[in-house]
């Protein structure tokens, strides 16, 4: 069984013929709801002018401060007795946003993170363990639904108390596991302090996403366990999870077209970037009836990867989300994305699990200052091999950001672990 649902194999005129017929209905829908019927009529849109995917460059773009103006339920269409669900953003960038959901759109939602699993090479058979925060967070309900529609063994352990999670792991002979990046490089730590091999376990696939990473941390993740990891991406606004997926071939991406109408576009002028090329990320719900969103300003950035996948998809794959259009770090003039400083560390086999970025205020001069956690075997007593270590740190990251960094080296474990998404930047600016 190489594909979960029909659509899946669509070519791309069924997706536009789709996608217009979609659009339609999410625009009539949206005129049901406070805010959209004001904005659409504001912009002069009538839904009798919106009749193919190409239609959607005519409709007012929607943002996070729409959102929060119209807090909770201004873009309901429907009265909230008909509402069944409610999740939250977790509130990464500011105040969390409200999303309501009918049973219609879980059922729609959950079919999406079905379809996603198993183009990762999940199968009904895995023992499914959902290490990610339950509660409003979407990375909870939202993953475990979709695991449980594709028939898995679902194991809702949540966040945290990583002894019990590999426990569980064990105990359970899990196969599959669905977990933050960052805590997965944590929760090698733990192995390695409680001298238990993890690539001793029966699992064989990670579902790693919620938060920017790099490549580098991907292959990290798969050599400590041994698994292959997939990229998930997406956000409360858009259900959460099941937006977009890697698929075996781990080259990028699925966007499923069939329930998104995905554009990027410039975040400065708003227009389309050439085929290929980086922007923000601009996404239009297609399935969903009680609170749909059109033209939502995703503010993560990211391209469409030209050619065709080898799995034969034809839904167009998203490159990994360098960051956020608000993480860039402006230093002494210089833009600096947090992933490339990432990207550079994790490069480095002396460095460990964790690491934070500060950046601080000097009189008048601003500084980055680096730290890295280094593995057990190299944090030696000896000074010089330290500093050696120290310099060639600062040497590989003002190669690749332009910037000389302060580095602290320090010991495993001793820098601050979240619960949930990794915060790596403090500005004490
Ligand atoms: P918040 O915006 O408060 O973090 P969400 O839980 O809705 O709330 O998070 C969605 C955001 O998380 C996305 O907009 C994106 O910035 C980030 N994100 C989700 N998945 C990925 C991923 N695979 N790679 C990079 N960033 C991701
Ligand atoms: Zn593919």
């Amino acid at each position: 069984m190489k594909y979960y649902d029909r659509i899946e194999f669509a070519d791309q005129d069924e997706i536009r013929r789709i996608q217009g017929i979609r659009l339609k209905n999410t625009v009539y829908q949206a005129t049901a709801s406070r805010f959209y019927r004001g904005k659409l009529a504001m912009a002069g849109i009538r839904v009798s002018s919106v009749n193919q995917a190409e239609d959607i460059t005519s409709l007012p773009f929607t943002t996070k401060e729409d959102l929060r103006a119209n807090y909770p339920d201004g873009l309901l269409t429907m009265p909230v007795d008909r509402m069944v669900r409610l999740h939250a953003s977790s509130g990464t960038t500011g105040a969390a946003t409200v999303i309501y959901h009918t049973s219609n759109d879980l059922n729609s939602w959950a079919g999406l993170v079905a379809r996603s699993m198993h183009a990762a090479g999940v199968r009904s058979w895995d023992v499914f363990q959902n290490m990610s925060g339950y509660g409003l967070f979407t990375g909870g309900l939202g993953i475990h639904y979709g695991a449980e529609r594709l028939g898995c063994l679902t194991i809702p352990a949540g966040a945290g108390n990583s002894k019990r999670q590999i426990k569980m792991l064990k105990d359970f002979k899990v196969t599959v596991a669905h977990i933050i990046p960052s805590y997965a490089l944590h929760l090698g730590s733990v192995f390695d302090d409680l001298g238990i091999n993890p690539r001793s376990l029966q699992l064989k696939i990670m579902l790693i996403g919620a938060e920017p990473h790099s490549e580098e941390v991907r292959r990290r993740i798969e050599a400590i366990y041994g698994v292959k990891a997939y990229n998930s991406y997406g956000l409360s606004e858009m259900n959460g999870p099941g937006v977009a997926f890697e698929c075996e071939a781990q080259s990028g991406m699925h966007l499923w077209e069939d329930s998104y109408l995905a554009e990027i576009v410039d975040p400065k002028t708003l227009e389309p970037v050439p085929d290929g090329e980086v922007g923000e990320l601009v996404l239009t719900t297609l399935c969903r009836e009680g609170m749909p969103i059109i033209r939502y300003r995703t503010r993560d950035l990211t391209r469409f990867i030209p050619g065709d996948c080898p799995c034969g998809r034809i839904h167009k794959r998203i490159d990994r989300i360098t960051g956020r259009s608000d993480d860039m770090i402006v230093l002494k003039g210089v833009n600096i994305y947090p992933m490339q400083v990432e990207k550079v560390l994790m490069s480095i086999p002396e460095v460990g699990q964790n690491y934070v970025i500060e950046l601080e205020r000097k009189g008048y001069l601003d500084q980055m200052r680096v730290k890295v956690e280094i593995r057990d075997e190299f944090f030696v007593e000896d000074m010089r091999t330290l500093q050696a270590l120290q310099q060639k740190i600062a040497g590989l990251l003002r190669e690749e950001i332009l910037i000389t960094a302060k580095v602290d080296l320090v010991e495993h474990g001793s820098l601050p672990k979240n619960q949930g998404k990794a915060v790596r930047v403090v500005d004490k600016r």
